[in-house]
């Protein structure tokens, strides 16, 4: 079991700076095992109960790193620091955007997808879901502009499909329809607006589209857009 310093380790997941730790230490805003902790200085051994254990001006320690975050991301959000509008990330607590590691998404939804969307701060974790090798099936319902014709569904299939400005061809893909402008399809990729180039290929249109499923995961019943929780070891497993 690894340890840390306890001004350290709460520094680092965004409670404020080595010192000001060991100012709020001092004030008697710290308790482990419910007792005042004024020394933050000393090692301790950084377990999962932890969060159970202490407690920071009144509330529950924050989640340990290795967190893995599910949420239904909103429409008009981005996940991108460096395009315009509201982040996904403006929705989880203020003191989340300090951590280090810091939280990333795993992977992206466009600021006019929504759905289900991944976070954590586990770099080894984001990296294998993202590996191509891997082939995670992510599955999207995507509504749209004109009727399906028919022919979309051999053609996503085929392992030949080749997008605009690529040269690679598409993984084969499943096509499951709902009805005559609405779709669900699962890719094991995640190329650049790869379902909206793929409808586009198609002579279709997007018009809306939202992630429903990732691996074994899809959207509680009832999470409402914004909503999000922190999966436990039973659903990160489902991921993979
Ligand atoms: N494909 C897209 O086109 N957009 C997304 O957000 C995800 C997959």
């Amino acid at each position: 079991i690894p340890t840390s310093r306890v001004d350290k380790l709460l520094s680092s997941m965004g409670y404020g700076s080595r010192k000001e730790v060991a100012r709020l230490a001092r004030a008697g805003a710290i308790t482990l095992d419910a007792a005042a902790l004024l020394d933050v200085t000393g090692r301790i051994p950084v377990t999962p109960d932890l969060p159970t254990r202490m407690t920071i001006d009144g509330e529950a320690l924050d989640p340990l790193p290795g967190m893995v975050i599910l949420l239904n991301k909103p429409l008009g959000m981005t996940c991108s620091h460096k395009e315009d509008g509201a982040l996904v990330y403006d929705l989880l607590p203020e003191r989340w955007k300090r951590r280090d590691p810091a939280i990333s998404t795993i992977g992206r939804l466009d600021k006019q997808t929504s759905g289900l969307l991944l976070l954590t701060d586990d770099g080894d974790l984001l990296h294998r879901v993202i590996s191509p090798r891997r082939c995670i099936r992510k599955t999207y319902r995507a509504r749209l502009a004109r009727p399906l014709d028919g022919s979309e569904a051999e053609l996503f299939a085929s392992g030949d499909l080749i997008l605009q400005g690529e040269d690679k061809p598409l993984a084969p893909a499943e096509l499951d329809v709902i009805s005559d402008t609405e779709a669900l399809l699962s890719i094991t990729e995640g190329r650049y607006h790869q379902v909206r180039r793929m409808f586009a290929a198609s002579g279709n249109h997007v018009e809306e589209l939202h992630r429903e499923r990732l691996g074994g995961l899809s959207l509680p019943d009832g999470m409402a857009p914004g909503q999000w929780k922190l999966l436990n070891e039973e659903e990160i497993a489902l991921i993979f």
